[in-house]
């Protein structure tokens, strides 16, 4: 399988070839530049499972997808749960601390709603990737903890910012035993505003098991929110919760 462990190990032996056969310098460059590319692309690409495995989609014999939320709570969130009402949808908002820290009465309003809050970091800092263990489980226990003040209930499922993932992220999901959820399916959202372009991105090819990124924080997703999910009515395809569609524990219970 193609991981982070079986790339240093095949690395490992390429290195002790290199050496063994005194390989010139060129082989060398071409050997580092290779193993950059692969490891960032293994950074970048959530769905390759490259450093930890994530959710990135679902079992296809539900006849369900998970629409999913990144980036709020937002006042723009409010509009997105009218539309969600009123198809009598569930959906999982990855919600940012920093931003439920702002406005607590959305998260409990989501939450209210039916629907599911997972962690989306505090920070969401750009730097996110680069800190050390230590300060990502700071950083993941904060949102934690702001998100549970508003619904008593501790998230357990995380989505990292930008979909971006390492080691030590890796290690951090496993000591606070959260569970990644990643995509298959991206809406492309906070790349074009263009409403037509978004919606025929997420429409086509819609099949059973996708999970769609969308941003509840944005004007353009809340626009095309309606069509969408007219679309995926007309296919007979359901939309749930990540968590009801695996039947896995969403939350930890804890007073605050
Ligand atoms: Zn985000």
């Amino acid at each position: 399988m193609f991981n982070f462990r079986n790339t240093n190990f095949f690395s490992a032996l390429l290195v002790i070839c290199l050496i063994v056969l005194k390989a010139a310098l060129f082989y060398w460059l071409l050997f580092f530049v290779v193993y950059i590319i692969v490891v960032l692309c293994g950074s970048f690409f959530i769905q390759l499972n490259f450093f930890f495995k994530s959710i990135n989609s679902l079992p296809n014999n539900t006849n369900r997808i998970a629409i999913t939320f990144d980036d709020g709570p937002s006042p723009n969130t409010l509009d997105v749960l009218e539309v969600l009402d009123k198809w009598k949808v569930k959906a999982t908002f990855f919600c940012i601390g920093s931003e439920a820290e702002k406005y607590p009465e959305i998260i409990k309003k989501i939450h209210q709603g039916g629907h599911l809050i997972g962690n989306h970091t505090f920070s969401h800092s750009n730097l996110f990737p680069m800190l050390g263990t230590q300060k990502i489980n700071e950083d993941l226990l904060k949102a934690s903890y702001t998100i549970a003040n508003c619904i008593q209930n501790k998230p357990l499922l995380f989505r990292p910012p930008f979909g971006v993932t390492n080691p030590k992220i890796g290690r951090s999901v496993k000591m606070l035993g959260l569970s990644c959820v990643g995509w298959n399916k991206r809406s492309l959202d906070t790349v074009s505003n263009n409403s037509q372009a978004i919606l025929n991105r997420v429409t086509r090819n819609l099949k059973a098991g996708d999970i769609i990124l969308f941003h509840d924080n944005l004007k353009a997703t809340t626009q095309i929110l309606d069509q969408f999910l007219s679309v995926a009515n007309e296919s007979g395809i359901a939309c749930d919760r990540v968590d009801s569609i695996l039947n896995i524990k969403a939350y930890e219970k804890i007073d605050v």
